[in-house]
């Protein structure tokens, strides 16, 4: 079984997706972190975010090795452990101009979709991002558009973050911001085909996980016999 949980940043789609992976035996791929990645070594090796050719060039040639389990999802870029670097405010404020170079997100997407296709062999993939049900894996069983108010996504991401790390304008750019410039992304403009949205607003983490692994059992029930592997 695939299942694809889209949704803006702060969402909850992280901890959301790892939950019902983690409850499900299920493997997990967090997509945005392979952009943020990219990010990461582009900016590492000081090329021009604005050289298009380069920084597709540089997503093509990179050395990513991405742990797809959920209660250690590693990722590593031209050998050096990136996971907490990929974090950093530098990366948040970066990553919108990496996604909308098309040769990057070309070739993300067709290593997503190998992942995936890996994964399906051991059961399936919980996948975390933005295009995961329209253009990553369309064909995915179970696809979740998780929203939540803005000055939630806010609160919550604060709360992620230790005490005083950062300020409200911080998290107005890493929120807010990023929205404005992810929309400009055209593969977020397009609709999902059945997608289920759950607004997570007024919801525990608890509730959202418990509501997915429903509709992941429904799916599973509709999917027919013959089907099942
Ligand atoms: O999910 P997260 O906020 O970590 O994603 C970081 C950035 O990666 C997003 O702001 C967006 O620009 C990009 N992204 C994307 N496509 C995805 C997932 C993330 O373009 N499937």
């Amino acid at each position: 079984m695939i299942i694809a949980v889209d949704g803006p940043s702060g969402s909850g789609k992280s901890s959301t997706a790892r939950g019902v992976a983690t409850r499900l035996g299920l493997r997990y791929l967090d997509t945005g972190a392979m952009y943020r990645a990219v990010t990461w070594a582009v900016l590492d090796a000081a090329i021009d975010l604005i050289d298009i050719d380069a920084v597709a060039t540089t997503a093509r040639e990179l050395d990513m090795a991405i742990a797809t389990d959920p209660s250690a999802p590693t990722f590593s870029a031209g050998g050096t452990d990136v996971t907490a670097l990929i974090r950093d405010p530098r990366i948040s404020e970066n990553v919108s101009k990496i996604a909308t170079n098309l040769g990057v997100r070309a070739e993300l997407v067709r290593r997503q979709q190998e992942i995936i296709a890996a994964a399906q062999a051991g059961g399936g993939i919980v996948v975390e991002g933005r295009d995961i049900a329209t253009v990553v894996a369309p064909e995915a069983e179970l696809k979740v558009l998780l929203t939540a108010d803005p000055e939630a996504r806010m609160a919550r991401r604060k709360a992620e973050l230790a005490e005083g790390a950062v300020t409200s304008d911080e998290l107005r750019d890493q929120i807010v911001r990023r929205d404005a410039d992810d929309s400009t992304v055209a593969q977020f403009q397009v609709a999902s085909d059945g997608a289920v949205e759950i607004d997570s607003t007024n919801m525990s983490l608890d509730q959202v996980v418990e509501a997915i692994c429903q509709l992941a059992k429904e799916a599973a029930d509709a999917v027919p016999q013959d089907q099942e592997s």
